[in-house]
């Protein structure tokens, strides 16, 4: 796991999804390069271990339920 944890190392933003807005509709784990986002127990998840921060998941979800936080100061994220 060196390489996943490099990436976290790397990554200046992540994404926190609002689960109130999101509706499940799964776009952004078809467009996410990395395969960072799973739906678990019903709701996105992100795997921030995989997560670069690139924010396509934040553009593609069409409901703008994902936000793009800054990785030291963002409180939900969910991993
Ligand atoms: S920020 Fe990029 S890598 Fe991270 S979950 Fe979203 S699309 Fe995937
Ligand atoms: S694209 Fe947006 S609404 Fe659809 S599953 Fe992802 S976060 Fe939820």
């Amino acid at each position: 796991m060196a390489a996943a944890a490099a990436m976290g190392s790397i990554r200046e933003e992540r994404p926190v999804v609002d689960l109130q807005k999101c509706n499940l509709c799964r776009e952004c784990l078809l467009y996410c390069p990395d395969a960072a986002l799973a739906v678990v127990d019903g709701e996105v998840r992100v795997n921030l271990h995989f997560c670069k921060g690139c924010g396509v998941c934040a553009v593609e979800c069409p409901v703008r339920a994902i936000t793009m936080v800054p990785e030291y100061t963002g409180d939900r994220g969910l991993v």
